[in-house]
């Protein structure tokens, strides 16, 4: 079935993801702040819309894709807030990465208006977002995620329901944490073994095949050169921002103190990505993290 839908927020993560709801036949109406990012999704076919009210206009469906908690409490709330533009009954899919309580605080406030939300941040990179093979990981009601469900599948391969509103967030937040330390912790091991002689592609494969292996050492090289594919390879662009993992970690430390849990390795990992995004590689792909281990020409 066709379905009419608002889509908001056309970044790294966010354009090919339309792009998928586009090519499964949905009609799109698309808005972002940056018009380069909106050309793109009309040029395959979607229709612009001038403002974000206007693109959720008659929609079935909403998909937010956006940076932080801010953008999304931003768009979302507030006396002119989306939520007074979107009709009663509406589904609406919070997709970007945020505290798990600015997404209860949405989705409460969606509630009272009676609107659907569920929270369903993805994980899988650019790569993921392009081939539709995402994994999200969602927060909140049974049957709202079966009704999301269809359209999460033209984007996605892996659906999780970890919980009700937020619970989404909380594991996103988990794995981004786990994933910012094992990309640093395997910068370094390369880095370890350049330095004393090794070649890195040569050393990338043993890993891979050894107890060492990890998703950056199947898939997301840090090194340039040793994967094709991966930002490292591209003078570390696209992929996932520094700044946007220094955010993630941030989650992860507000997280463990509202727990009273202990996650030295997590504060360390936001350490070194705060110290990398301050050296100015803020935008840079967060595998771009090798460069505090190793400088080429330094
Ligand atoms: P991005 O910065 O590339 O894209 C965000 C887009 O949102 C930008 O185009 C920006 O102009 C737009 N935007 C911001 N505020 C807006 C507003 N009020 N109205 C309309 N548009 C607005 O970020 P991304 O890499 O696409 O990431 C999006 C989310 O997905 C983040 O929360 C990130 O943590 C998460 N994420 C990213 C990756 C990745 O590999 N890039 C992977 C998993 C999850």
């Amino acid at each position: 079935m066709s379905s009419t839908i608002g889509f908001i927020g056309l970044g790294h993560m966010g354009g090919p993801m339309a792009q998928n709801l586009l090519k499964a036949g949905h009609t799109l109406q698309v808005f972002d702040l940056v018009p380069q990012a909106l050309q793109t999704l009309v040029q395959a076919g979607a229709k612009a819309a001038a403002t974000a009210a206007e693109a959720v206009a008659g929609a079935d469906l909403v998909v937010t894709m956006l940076p932080a908690s801010r953008h999304v409490e931003g768009l979302y709330l507030g006396e002119s807030g989306l939520l007074t533009a979107i009709a009663k009954g509406t589904l609406v899919l919070e997709c970007s990465t945020i505290a798990p309580e600015s997404a209860r605080k949405v989705s409460a406030a969606a509630a009272q208006r009676g609107i659907r939300m569920i929270d369903a941040p993805v994980s899988g990179g650019t790569g993921g977002a392009i081939a539709g093979t995402l994994t999200f990981i969602v927060g909140g009601a049974d049957d709202d995620l079966e009704a999301a469900r269809p359209y999460l599948e033209k984007m996605g391969k892996n659906i999780f329901h970890a919980g009700d509103a937020g619970a989404g967030q909380v594991a996103k937040i988990c794995n981004n944490m786990l994933l910012g330390i094992l990309m640093a912790g395997t910068a370094e091991a390369l880095a370890l073994g350049v330095a004393n002689g090794l070649d890195p592609k040569t050393l990338s494969d043993i890993i891979a095949k050894s107890s060492g292996r990890n998703w950056a050492t199947e898939l997301y090289n840090p090194w340039p050169g040793v994967m094709e594919q991966a930002p490292a390879s591209k003078d570390y662009a696209g992929g996932f921002g520094v700044d946007l993992m220094l955010k993630d970690l941030g989650l992860a430390a507000e997280a463990s103190m509202q727990a009273r849990a202990t996650t030295p390795l997590g504060e360390l990992a936001r350490n070194l990505y705060a110290l990398h995004s301050t050296q100015g590689h803020g935008k840079l792909d967060f595998s771009s993290i090798l460069k505090l281990y190793h400088q080429p020409h330094g």
